[in-house]
Order: C-alpha cells, then structure tokens, then sequence
C-alpha cells in the first residue's frame, strides 16, 4: 500500500531480492538500487521451492537482526520480509508454470533439478507485488539473471532487468551467504574456484588455445585437489549458455563445486 502510493507520486523503484544472510555483494546491489531509482525495496525470503536438497534448505543461515541493520545502515527504504503462508497461501503447486527450455536444464539445472522452478515462482510473485520499474541482480548467480531475464520477457513485466559485477574476498573467492559454512581449511580451498577462472580467462586471452583445451585443463586442476568435488566447469555462451562454437562469441566460464560439503558456485565472463 505503501509502495502504491510511492509509485503514484512518480517515484522509481528500485528492488533487491535476496534469501537474507546479507553480505557486502547484497550491500552493492543495494547502493546501484539507490544510485538508480528514488526508492529502494529489499526483501528477504528464504524460498523453500528452490531448494531441491532439504539439508541445503535446514542449513542455510539466517542472521536476520544482522541483516536489518546492514538495511538500515545501508539506507535502504522498504524491507519485505514475507512468511512462507504469504507467499504460499494455496500451497507450494505452480499453475501455469514457464518453460525456459534449455536455459533452465543445463548447468544448475542439470545438478539442482527443480531449482529454477521455485526460484522463477517466487521471483515472479514478488515482481507482482512490488512492481518494480528496475530489478537489481547479481551476476554471481549467473544462470538465474539469464532466465530472470527470460521470466521478465515472456510474462511481459515492465520491470528492467540490472545484472551487476559479482563482489568477492581479497582473495577473489565470490562472496556468498553460503561461505560462513565453510571451515577453515574449506575457507582456504575455496579460493581455488575463482583463481581456476581466472586461470582460464587469462590463457585464453594471452594464448591462442582451443577452448575445450582450456576447459578441460581447468577441470583438471580442480579435481587433482581431493578437497574439491567438482560437479562442472564450462565455458559457455554468455546469452544463451550454449556450447559456444567459436572464440569470437561472448563467453562465460561457469563453475560449481562441493568444498567442505558447502556446494559453491562462480563464473567470470572471458
Ligand atoms: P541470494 O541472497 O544469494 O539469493 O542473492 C541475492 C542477490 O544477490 C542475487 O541477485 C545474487 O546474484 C546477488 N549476489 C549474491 N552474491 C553476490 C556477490 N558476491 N556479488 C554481487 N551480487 C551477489
């Protein structure tokens, strides 16, 4: 009601969804969202939907003082902060569900069956409600903003879609909610990932290699550390997250990995 009456005075307004557990890449989207519209909304909701392991769902913290008062520090406007029942009054079926096709299968999809679903399903409510003119996003979870960008397009939501740099530790390991979970040698391993990338953008930039080299050999290096289960490193087109064909499209490479059992996922666009 509040955001109603917001909206029909002129004003823009910015959202940031987010499962709680804030951290400082939380905190960026936040500011762009300041920067770029006149209110700012954030919300926190764990989705129980998206979650296709239920050890991950139990498991996933929650520090909600913490994060009001990183929102308040921060100077964001409006928290929503929904129950599962406001979310799910008719339960947890989805009526007319999106077919994302291929964008949705491969990757996360493939690993974590179910997950786009019930992320696309709250995404979508809470675009209804909030009605945002921008939308503000990570590029840390790469795939997601792809078919946040595909939910936008095919429901028809006048909602601009803002995909920003992913923020990480000074050891380059991404920031992520999940990352309190990791024990110290975990903490340590961790950074593996994002230099492994790193790795690969710089071969491919200063070498003329072929891609699946690369690739594999990247591959390579994480799994000769028995610390690191590898559940997948591609490179991939950045639109389309199709097997690319040559080094002249826009490429990302994409990883995700089981450290410490905490499942980690990064990606750096080649
Ligand atoms: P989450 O709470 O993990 O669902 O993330 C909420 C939003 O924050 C998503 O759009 C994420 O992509 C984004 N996000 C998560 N980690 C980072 C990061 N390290 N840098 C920038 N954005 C992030």
């Amino acid at each position: 009601i509040e955001l109603k009456r917001l909206r029909k005075g002129g004003a823009t307004i910015g959202f940031v969804p987010t499962m709680g557990a804030l951290h400082q890449g939380h905190i960026s989207l936040l500011k762009t969202a300041q920067k770029r519209s006149k209110i700012t909304v954030c919300s926190i909701f764990v989705n129980p939907t998206q979650f296709n392991d239920p050890a991950d769902f139990e498991k996933y913290p929650i520090t909600l003082n913490r994060d009001i008062e990183m929102l308040v520090d921060a100077g964001c406007d409006i928290l929503y902060l929904p129950s599962v029942k406001e979310m799910y009054p008719d339960g947890f079926k989805q009526n007319n569900p999106i077919n994302f096709g291929f964008l949705a299968e491969t990757l996360e999809g493939e690993h974590r069956p179910g997950h786009f679903a019930g992320m696309a399903q709250v995404v979508e409510k809470l675009l209804r409600m909030v009605k945002p003119h921008m939308l503000f996003m990570g590029l840390k979870d790469y795939q997601q903003q792809l078919i946040v960008g595909e939910l936008i397009r095919k429901r028809r939501f006048k909602t601009q879609l803002v995909a920003l740099p992913t923020l990480r530790e000074k050891d380059g390991l991404a920031m992520s909610s999940r990352n309190v979970r990791l024990d110290e040698a975990a903490r340590k391993t961790a950074v593996q990932l994002s230099q492994t990338l790193s790795w690969l953008k710089k071969k491919l930039e200063t070498r003329n290699s072929e891609l699946g080299t690369v690739e594999r050999e990247a591959a390579e290096k994480l799994k000769s550390n028995p610390a690191i289960e590898l559940e997948y490193l591609q490179i991939r087109n950045a639109n389309t997250l199709a097997l690319p064909k040559t080094k002249k499209e826009k490429l990302v490479a994409l990883v995700a990995a089981k450290i410490g059992g905490v499942r980690l996922i990064d990606n750096m666009l080649l």
